[in-house]
């Protein structure tokens, strides 16, 4: 069954190559409606929904008039069924029937993450994946342990297009450096421009603008006014709720 997903979950990556996909197909829409479903899976512990179901409060907070994210009803064919997986994964977009997204309950529960991977099931890639990338990003390859370069691969402008600015406080940004992936703790990638401030990119714990904006523009969804959180990625304070996301689509 894992072997299963992870199959198909490759494919699913490797069809979509800016951060959102392009084909129509892959964007949700059941019974004709523009929403998204899920369910837990059983054995997804009790107690760790709660922390779920607050990302998804969140997410239909900003986006609920755009793309609602519902539990699913017994006609839904297509839905995401929320597992404790070994860690925080997702498919790119609809993949149609039942598609797995992990959250381990071990470090996949706070909102940024939810949100992080509920958004790549409603289409967005990896901010740092984007085929403009080079323009703000300079690599640093030789910092990165081999088996996660492909996180940080280019994808094909035939496959992904573009809904909002690059923009390195997105949600779905990798943070600079991470224990899983970095080498000796350096870099696998600097900002081009001298003013961004590091600690911010790849900790939020909400939407950036940039990820809202992508969303409408991909649905089609008119654009409204976004208010953060204010203790979110747009805050400058309080470095010491900031997690960096780790997550991992292979
Ligand atoms: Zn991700």
């Amino acid at each position: 069954m894992l072997a299963r997903f992870m199959m198909v979950c490759l494919l699913a990556v490797g069809f979509v190559a800016g951060q959102g996909v392009k084909n129509e197909n892959l964007r949700w829409k059941i019974n004709g409606v523009r929403r998204m479903a899920y369910t837990f899976d059983p054995n997804f512990p009790q107690q760790a929904r709660q922390s779920v179901l607050s990302g998804i409060q969140r997410w239909n907070q900003v986006l609920g008039d755009c793309l609602p994210l519902q539990p699913r009803q017994a006609n839904d064919r297509d839905y995401i069924t929320v597992f404790n997986g070994g860690g925080c994964f997702s498919m790119i977009g609809k993949v149609g029937g039942s598609q797995s997204l992990s959250l381990g309950v071990n470090g996949c529960l706070h909102r940024g993450t939810v949100i992080h991977e509920f958004l790549h099931a409603a289409g967005l890639i990896h901010t740092q994946k984007r085929p403009d990338r080079d323009n703000f990003i300079t690599m640093h390859w030789g910092n990165i342990v081999e088996n996660w370069k492909s996180q940080f691969t280019k994808e094909s402008s035939n496959y992904i297009g573009k809904y909002s600015e690059y923009d390195l406080y997105s949600i779905m940004h990798y943070t600079t450096r991470h224990p899983s992936w970095s080498i000796n703790n350096r870099p696998g990638f600097t900002p081009k421009n001298p003013n961004v401030d590091q600690r911010r990119i790849g900790t939020g714990n909400d939407f950036a603008q940039s990820d809202v904006q992508a969303i409408r523009r991909m649905y089609r969804c008119p654009e409204r006014k976004f208010r953060p959180i204010s203790n979110s990625n747009n805050r400058k304070q309080g470095d010491d709720e900031r997690r960096p996301i780790l997550c991992s689509n292979k």
